[in-house]
């Protein structure tokens, strides 16, 4: 367990969060947050501006409930056929270090795969090797939504995420995450193991990994691991998370500021920037033919 944390067990009254809309690109229905707040603290975050982030007395908690109440809420959605990808998780890391001695995540995963419902899992923690037996069985097992069974999909969607594939500025924006090096190597050990595999370049910071030949480099290395697919996206900047954002910013490129205050008037970057920048990623990727997911 990471020392120094601030760390409270909570119970909660419920766990399973259905969408009003199934996600359209990683294609969950539902979502679970075995923790509130995140030991990972990337300081790009968009928790950080909304109430799924910790707060300053209670930054990290762990549902302690998680398991037992997923059963119930899970079974209910079983009984009416109402099967749908659940993401592990949509707010939190659920494989971050103190998963290791407190298993809510395996434990909610061994639900999963007894009512055999499908999930995606959004992570940048090799620890998820740890559950490889739960996620194969889960692959065999699950029972996809009627409306996706006529879809080549499997059962366990795995994506990986990255800001940029330099050491350096990924020290900088997200410092207590496993390194690069230990991420690529993920992707390749869930892709040997047969497992679907998706990175996610996200977020891509403007005028920082976003160059040409880094986004360039990003393609490439996705094909060589074989990934099924990749997203790609600009970071979400409000509220806290942006005041956090623009000292990290402020202390190591300080040149970027003005520019980052004209791109950011609201929470999503100007439409100009976007445009130019999905542009750019398409044309690489079709050049690679790499699936693109915008
Ligand atoms: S790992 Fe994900 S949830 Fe955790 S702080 Fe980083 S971006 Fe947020």
């Amino acid at each position: 367990m990471a020392k120094n944390l601030n760390i409270t067990e909570i119970k909660v009254k419920s766990i399973l969060n259905k969408h009003k809309k199934r996600d359209p690109w990683f294609l969950d229905d539902y979502s679970i947050n075995p923790y509130k707040g995140c030991e990972f603290n990337c300081i790009y975050c968009y928790t950080k501006g909304t109430h799924y982030g910790g707060t300053l007395n209670q930054p990290l908690s762990v549902k302690i409930n998680a398991p037992q109440l997923l059963k119930k809420e899970l079974s209910n959605r079983a009984k009416k056929g109402e099967y749908g990808f659940i993401a592990v998780s949509s707010a939190t890391e659920p494989w971050m270090p103190l998963e290791k001695s407190y298993q809510i995540t395996r434990k909610c995963l061994e639900v999963i795969r007894d009512l055999k419902f499908p999930i995606h899992c959004l992570t940048k923690s090799p620890l998820i090797l740890r559950d490889l037996d739960i996620l194969l069985e889960i692959d065999r097992k699950a029972i996809l939504p009627e409306d996706l069974k006529e879809k080549d999909l499997s059962g366990v969607r795995i994506t990986v995420s990255f800001c940029s594939l330099n050491q350096k500025i990924a020290k900088i924006f997200d410092p207590s995450v496993p390194s690069v090096e230990e991420r690529l190597k993920l992707v390749e050990t869930l892709v040997e193991k047969g497992l679907d595999v998706g990175i996610a370049f996200m977020p891509i910071l403007p005028f920082i990994s976003d160059k040409e030949e880094e986004l360039e480099e990003m393609v490439k290395v996705a094909k060589e691991l074989k990934v099924k697919r990749v997203y790609f996206s600009p970071p979400t900047l409000f509220g806290k998370g942006k005041v956090i954002f623009f000292s990290v910013l402020k202390k190591h490129f300080p040149e970027l500021v003005e520019k980052y205050e004209k791109l950011y008037v609201r929470g999503i970057p100007a439409k100009s920037y976007t445009q130019d920048f999905y542009q750019k990623v398409k044309r690489i990727c079709n050049g690679y033919k790499v699936n693109l997911i915008v």
